[in-house]
């Protein structure tokens, strides 16, 4: 048996253009939804982010806008233009580009950030809310999961998911959305005894663990969804997953690829976040 491919970036490219449409809605309203992306110093794959970010809410066709602060900028000063986008009515979302330097402290900047224009969905209220099933901006590369997986009408509810990751931004959220899905839900981590005995009752694997070649295909079982999330840079320069994608293929039943899997869906759902938002501000319901 060989998987089928999931092709990430052509069901980013059909959901992207949903987003559009209701976009375009809103800007027949005279609502141009708008995005506020904040990067501290010059941490070169953190700019390559920013970069796709950006095109992808041109291409969709909402405003965005980049605040660059040098590496040294003081904590107080993200703050103040935090709160300054707090305020800003054209502005719908922000976000806060990952990682920060040590002498800024994240989770203070995380907070300050307007509930209502958390589009990250880090803040801890939306973490709360996600885990009460009331999710308000779902995390983007879980909520880009999710979309894949009912994309391909691939069931949740009754299926054993098994999620490698419990990091605040994949692992965790990750596996509260297939729980609020009704799916039978095990989280493991580094410190898990027997990897394989979970992985391979899995119906639904999702790797999050930043670790090449951790999934074989020994520990995945026949005919399951495999979602890949990993995504290492080696030192040849080439963009690796967690699974083992040449042998995984030949048992799963579905297998996104590593790259143009779930990255394209991550962006994708941030601009969805975006539009969201605004429509949210301005309570019109799509
Ligand atoms: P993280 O380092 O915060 O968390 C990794 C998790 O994996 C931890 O909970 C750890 O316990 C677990 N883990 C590590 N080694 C393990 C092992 N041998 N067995 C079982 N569990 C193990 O990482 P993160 O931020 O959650 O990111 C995970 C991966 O996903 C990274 O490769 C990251 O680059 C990638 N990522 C991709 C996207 C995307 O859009 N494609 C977005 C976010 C993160």
């Amino acid at each position: 048996m060989t998987a089928i491919i999931i092709n990430g970036k052509e069901i980013a490219e059909t959901v992207r253009n949903e987003w559009k449409q209701r976009a375009a809605v809103l800007k027949e309203k005279g609502i141009l939804p708008g995005l506020a992306v904040i990067i501290v110093g010059d941490d070169p794959a953190s700019k390559v982010y920013v970069r796709n970010k950006v095109a992808a809410c041109h291409q969709v066709g909402l405003h965005s806008e980049v605040h660059d602060f040098p590496e040294d900028v003081s904590e107080e000063l993200v703050l103040k233009r935090i709160n300054n986008l707090n305020d800003n009515p054209d502005i719908h979302g922000i976000l806060v580009q990952l990682p920060l330097p040590a002498h800024i402290n994240i989770d203070k900047i995380l907070e300050t950030i307007s509930v209502k224009k958390d589009v990250d969905g880090f803040h801890l209220h939306n973490m709360g809310a996600l885990v009460s099933g009331k999710s308000i901006f779902p995390p983007c590369t879980p909520y880009g999961v999710q979309c894949l997986l009912e994309h391909l009408n691939i069931p949740i509810a009754g299926q054993n998911a098994v999620i490698i990751g419990r990091s605040d931004i994949v692992g965790k959220p990750m596996a509260l959305m297939l729980l609020n899905k009704h799916a039978t839900v095990s989280i493991c981590t580094s410190k898990t005894r027997d990897l394989k005995l979970y992985t391979s009752l899995a119906d639904i694997l999702v790797v999050a663990a930043g670790r090449p070649g951790l999934v074989t295909a020994d520990m995945v079982k026949q005919g399951s969804v495999v979602i890949d999330v990993g995504l290492t840079r080696l030192d040849d320069g080439r963009l690796v997953g967690d699974v083992d994608y040449e042998a995984v293929k030949e048992v799963a039943g579905h297998i996104t690829p590593v790259p143009g899997g779930v990255g394209p869906m991550t962006i994708t759902m941030l601009v969805a976040n975006t539009v969201q938002a605004a429509e949210r501000t301005n309570d019109i319901n799509c």
